[in-house]
């Protein structure tokens, strides 16, 4: 037998709770702090930018936090979302692994960012806002925040990453038939874009410059408060619902994970599917070996700097201890645009630390190279970004190969890649390149990190 079997859950199988890892970690991250005193950051200094529901979720070490109800009655729209065991991939790589995948593809949006997008639409809608800013790097988060603000009734303005906005416009397009406003970053409409636009008229914008845009708009407006994507400790638990689904899809198939690869640009997917799993392992459940996957171009975990930082480049934001490049970095355009964030989720940089976790580095025409070869066995066109974890996975397998072991490894397909084809078009005509950052603009960015005496 070597087609793909699917596993699938009925929607009464949704987790009634999302995990906290920070419940179950054998010393907790270090706290955020204010960007003026230095001093650690109280609820209320977050609440001009987020309601207070999803402020204490932040904070919370609860091991688990409820999925509101109405947030469930969405989620079962498209999730559970499917686990695949990839036996045409295994077959074509003649791996003894055996891999799975869980597809977060079937969600409206097309990745695993429904998952939070929902659930913080739910809280602000809750909380009596109106409007919600936010930035979106390949549009894949505008989208989804455009999704779930259409569901609620919420405002949405997106400011897209400038070099996106301009190699995405149907990302553009679907954020604006859910109703959203999207604005090529930097932009006119904020002090921080303007001040960047008068150093460089036609800077490409990074995420961090497009976190300061919509930032300020919510810090400047009553109405309005601002969504992050991935990075935050609320979001990645939110994303635990994957890996929780993914634990009882496994049961399902009589298995467990040996090795967990996920991609990692904020880190949200990657803690998704990883923490449930590292969790268990924390309460004496069996060790797992989880890898982070990023690109050789925006590196954090592999280069960064485990620093205080700025999230982002016009330095509103409160400090965050994380593997960093670097609050003013800007990467190259390559395409992967999810992954090109400066920082990392301060809970995956704290794994990391502490030995939990590993990372790794990958190119994108290898990474282009494993996902057409993913497509052709299995028949899923991953995004870019997912494409990271599909070459972390498939490097896996032939590990398994080489060394004669048959062990069994689980990824996260975070999304699918139906608008990001333009990308793989010009890796057919040969136009991809591995673009490098420049190494002196890495040590300006490093050497601007702010002083913390801890
Ligand atoms: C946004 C996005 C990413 C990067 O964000 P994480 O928080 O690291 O998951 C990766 N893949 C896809 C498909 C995305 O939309």
């Amino acid at each position: 037998m070597t087609d793909t079997v699917k596993y699938v859950l009925d929607e009464t199988h949704i987790p009634k709770r999302w995990y906290n890892i920070m419940a179950d970690l054998p010393s907790p991250p270090p706290p955020v702090l204010h960007p003026g005193t230095k001093q650690p950051v109280g609820p209320d200094d977050l609440a001009p930018l987020f309601p207070m529901s999803l402020i204490l979720q932040e904070v919370s070490t609860d091991r688990e936090i409820d999925i509101p109800e109405p947030v469930r009655e969405i989620y079962k729209q498209w999730r559970p979302s499917p686990l695949y065991r990839a036996r045409r991939l295994e077959k074509a790589l003649q791996t003894p692994a055996k891999i799975y995948y869980k597809y977060e593809g079937v969600s409206p949006a097309g990745s695993h960012k429904p998952n939070t997008a929902v659930a913080q639409a739910f809280y602000n809608k809750e909380a009596g806002v109106k409007k919600i800013t936010t930035e979106t790097g390949a549009g894949q988060w505008g989208s989804s925040l455009a999704f779930a603000g259409a569901l609620f009734g919420l405002e949405i303005k997106v400011f897209m990453v400038r070099v996106s906005y301009n190699q995405k416009p149907y990302r553009r397009a679907l954020m604006e038939t859910y109703g959203a406003k999207c604005i090529a970053s930097p932009s006119n409409e904020t002090q921080s874009g303007k001040a960047i636009l008068a150093q460089r008229a036609d800077h490409p914008g990074s995420l961090g410059i497009a976190i300061s845009e919509a930032v300020e708009i919510a810090a400047t407006n009553d109405d309005t408060k601002y969504a992050l994507g991935s990075v935050l400790n609320h979001v990645l638990t939110h994303q635990t619902i994957v890996g929780q689904e993914a634990i009882e899809q496994l049961a399902m198939a009589g298995d467990y994970p040996d090795i967990i690869v996920g991609c990692t640009g904020g880190g949200s997917n990657f803690a998704g599917i990883a923490f449930p799993f590292i969790g268990a392992q924390l309460r004496g459940g069996k060790k797992v070996k989880v890898i982070a996957i990023e690109p050789t171009a925006c590196p954090s975990l592999t280069r960064g700097k485990y620093a205080y930082d700025f999230g982002d480049t016009g330095h509103l934001t409160p400090l965050v201890k994380m593997h960093t490049l670097g609050s003013t970095f800007t990467p190259p355009g390559f395409h992967a645009g999810g992954l090109r964030y400066h920082g990392m989720a301060p809970l995956v940089s704290h794994c990391l630390q502490l030995g939990l976790i590993e990372a790794k580095s990958y190119n994108q025409i290898e990474c282009f190279s494993a996902g057409v070869q993913f497509a052709r066995a299995e028949g899923i066109v991953p995004a870019p970004e997912a494409n990271h974890a599909v070459k972390g996975a498939i490097d896996e397998a032939i590990r398994c190969k080489t060394e004669g072991k048959s062990k069994t490894i689980l990824f996260n397909l975070c999304g699918h890649g139906h608008f990001d084809m333009q990308a793989y078009t010009d890796y057919f005509a040969g136009k991809l390149t591995d673009q490098s950052y420049e190494e002196s603009e890495l040590a300006m960015a490093l050497a601007g990190l702010p002083s913390v005496t801890a």
